[in-house]
């Protein structure tokens, strides 16, 4: 016998996550319909809610269904379901969105073309065949396009493009894969694609995407408006076209990412792990750094100089997908349409003026893109992606912060900036920004607070900042605070590295933190960088640093990875002859510098782990000068590949360990000398270059697992924590953790944002909320 009215329920569902946006509200129509239920839905300000009135066993699988089949891009949080009255309701009806309060709902991050979108983009029998801009609710531009919340057309860059009678029939239908895809259009009513030249005339063309191939292909350095801002592209496999691009954008050196037409061709560039294979093809698409197969199979050599990492991706938006539809087109460059660290260019005019005197030619189109985003870029350590730059495909998810917090704002540092807004128990990371260093930069970032405090409400009533005093963020931070009048925390720069991987795993602390980075200012004044700390979330003391020496020229020094060896040597008790030998410097130059460290002139004292890397590469290497960021010890770190990685090696490796009385809160130091006479003595017995550098990898990281058995031994703490940008190196990162491991400490390692000063801004933010919650429950 069929259920009878009587034995219904009714109940009410209230679903929190990435509910909006993302084609929830149809995949409940479809199930309620499914399961014989009638009732409704409703974005609301948290989510979504539910009403369900029918069979209870109908219920129950419309509840495991719920969560057992979300749609791709959704993400549930929780779900919290109340009895209600049933009030006898036939049929199944979808309701505006209610607007009330404050909205916590986030935008959803852009996601690559779903496979649906694809078929129809390739079939010549679809209305959208080779349309530019196809995309459903799983999938398509959101972040980018994106004025403020609540998510809907006329609040994103679409509002001008009224859709056509057989688009908002899609748009209307709930059982229609479009149903409230926002920026859903045609070619009829849709945006749309042209060329143009360098000089701004219009190029005549059937079309464009078709004369883009062309010119790739003839070796033209193409700028390719994409979904975050413009690509800068030439043909990888024409290396005439990639040196044309490098000369152009004074990019000399740094490896430029690769988007390749399909996994297949990423398999035969690259010794790709099934980890790497799965994070290139989820709906972010990040950058993948894989290890390289050799020779290149085709792909010209000066697109990834000197390093055995190719940073591949995969296609993600339509237009991307008909470049590679094309089948002579195997591999692009695709790198960010910027100068060095200035930030991506997205607006047409922007374009036309900036990008001139770099690309021959332009491929346009008339989509707004409102919000300035990077390709992200990920790699695998220890077989879990870590970020190295966070921004398309990820940026605004939320990342939860271990208290509850008071608006607040996190400036983060001086370069790769990303600031971090935060309330309640979420803070949101502002997508990859560059350096500040230039006023564009610095543009860029008060453009995108805006945007993102006007997104989520967020009004900062306290300001979260680096301590160096010289950072363009600190004296931003100030300026601003001072002028609305807010509450300013000041966090030592190591403190929030590691404070941002204990907010991630959710850890109270006390935790031994080791912040192995590249510079960072000091509570001393010193630059630090090679730290063991004991953490808690609001304060931290130092337990132990690798021993300072000075670094000759600031800055220049780190440009200059010679100084470093220079100093290095010399505070090991080389001669400043062989010294100056060792690390390439010439007469007139270890005058100079010899000078400069005994006079202390512009020769600040640093512990920083990173600069000797950079000191070792010199060495080792013979590498004098950089053209990027970690150049030196990013080398160092691939010719070590084809070594093997073990922490058993000469006992001549070994460090210098100067023990304190923690008793009294001193600080042990870590020595470096013996390490230096390890690597002369084998350069001098010509031990190769690969087998040193794999030596001087395994000879940090034990001195560091050495300290953190010491910091054990002290304070009876097991929690490890790894931060800092030295944990981009995964050689380093990955004997850390079994050396650790090995001695019973529990390790955590970063997932969700960067170990770099990419994720300073997060470990800001959750050290002031840790210091605003404790003063106020003392
Ligand atoms: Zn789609
Ligand atoms: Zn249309």
């Amino acid at each position: 016998m069929p259920d009878t009215p009587e034995t219904f329920e009714r109940i009410n569902v209230r679903v929190s996550g990435v509910v909006q946006g993302v084609g929830f509200r149809p995949f409940v129509y479809r199930l309620a319909i499914e399961e014989s239920l009638s009732g409704l839905i409703g974005n609301d300000t948290d989510g979504v809610t539910i009403e369900l009135e029918g069979a209870p066993a109908h219920i129950q699988n419309f509840l495991a269904r719920l969560t057992s089949e979300t749609p791709p891009l959704a993400r549930i949080d929780s779900v919290i379901t109340s009895q209600l009255r049933p009030i006898g309701e036939t049929g199944f009806r979808i309701v505006a969105s209610e607007v009330l309060g404050r909205v916590s709902t986030g935008i959803p991050a852009d996601a690559a073309t779903c496979p649906d979108c694809i078929r129809e983009l390739l079939d010549p029998h679809d209305r959208r065949y080779r349309y530019p801009f196809l995309n459903c609710t799983n999938c398509g531009p959101r972040f980018t396009i994106t004025r403020r919340i609540p998510y809907d057309r006329p609040q994103t860059s679409m509002a001008k493009f009224p859709m056509c009678a057989e688009c908002q029939a899609e748009y209307d239908d709930p059982l229609n894969r479009r149903f409230h895809a926002q920026p859903n259009a045609c070619s009829r009513c849709g945006p749309h694609v042209w060329l143009e030249t360098a000089e701004g005339a219009m190029i005549e063309s059937a079309d464009p995407v078709a004369e883009t191939i062309e010119r790739l292909l003839r070796g033209e350095v193409m700028a390719i408006k994409g979904i975050g801002g413009f690509h800068l592209s030439a043909d990888a496999t024409n290396s005439q076209g990639v040196s044309l691009l490098r000369q152009r954008k004074h990019r000399y050196g740094k490896p430029l990412a690769l988007m390749v037409r399909d996994l297949e061709t990423a398999r035969s560039l690259c010794d790709l792990t099934i980890e790497e294979e799965a994070l290139m093809q989820t709906a972010a698409r990040p950058i993948v750094l894989a290890h390289a197969r050799r020779p290149h199979n085709g792909i010209a050599p000066n697109v990834a100089p000197g390093i055995p990492w190719l940073g591949v991706f995969l296609p993600y938006a339509p237009l991307q997908h008909l470049l590679f539809a094309d089948s002579r087109v195997k591999a692009l460059v695709m790198t960010s349409a910027n100068l060095s660290e200035e930030p991506i260019a997205i607006d047409n005019d922007e374009a036309r003026t900036r990008l001139a005197a770099i690309a021959d030619a332009f491929l346009m189109h008339d989509r707004e893109i409102l919000q300035r985003c990077d390709d992200s870029v990920a790699a695998l350590v220890d077989g879990a992606p870590q970020f190295v730059r966070r921004a398309r495909g990820y940026v605004p998810v939320a990342v939860p912060i271990p208290f509850e917090a008071a608006p607040l704002l996190a400036v983060g540092g001086h370069l790769k900036n990303v600031f971090a807004l935060a309330r309640g128990k979420f803070a949101y990371q502002s997508q990859h920004l560059g350096d500040l260093e230039y006023p564009i930069g610095l543009a860029f970032f008060e453009e995108s607070l805006r945007h993102l405090m006007h997104t989520f409400e967020i009004e900062p009533r306290t300001v979260a900042h680096d301590l160096h005093p010289g950072y363009l963020s600190t004296r931003w931070a100030k300026q601003w605070a001072s002028e609305r009048d807010l509450r300013l925390i000041g966090v030592q720069h190591h403190h929030a590295h590691i404070a941002a991987c204990m907010g991630e795993h959710a850890l109270s602390g006390p935790v031994i933190g080791l912040s192995l980075d590249g510079t960072g200012y000091g509570t001393d004044g010193r630059i630090w960088g090679g730290e063991v700390l004991i953490c808690n979330l609001d304060r931290f003391e130092r337990f132990a640093h690798l021993d300072s020496v000075p670094m000759p020229g600031g800055d220049a020094a780190v440009r200059e990875p010679w100084r470093m060896a220079f100093s290095h040597l010399l505070a090991a008790g080389f001669s400043e002859d062989e010294a100056g030998e060792l690390a390439g410097a010439t007469q007139h130059e270890r005058r100079v510098i010899t000078r400069m460290i005994e006079r202390e002139i512009n020769a600040p004292l640093t512990s920083s782990l990173g600069r000797l890397f950079d000191a070792a590469a010199a060495v080792i290497l013979k590498r004098r000068k950089v053209d990027y960021d970690a150049q030196a010890a990013i080398e160092l770190e691939g010719i070590a590949v084809d070594s093997s990685s073990e922490l058993d090696i000469p006992a001549e490796y070994h460090v210098e360990f100067h023990s304190a009385d923690w008793n009294k809160r001193e600080s042990s130091r870590i020595g470096v000398a013996p390490l230096w006479r390890a690597i002369v003595g084998d350069i001098v017995e010509g031990v190769s270059h690969p087998e040193i550098a794999a030596r001087f990898h395994a000879a940090v990281a034990k001195a560091f697992i050495q300290a953190a058995c010491s910091a054990l031994a002290a304070t009876g703490i097991r929690q490890v924590v790894l931060s800092g940008g030295c944990m981009h190196n995964r050689r380093l990162a990955s004997l850390l953790r079994s050396g650790l491991e090995a001695q019973g400490l529990q390790v955590f390692q970063h997932r969700s944002v960067s170990p770099g000063d990419g994720g300073l801004s997060y470990g800001q933010a959750v050290v002031a909320a840790a210091i605003l919650y404790s003063e106020n429950t003392l």
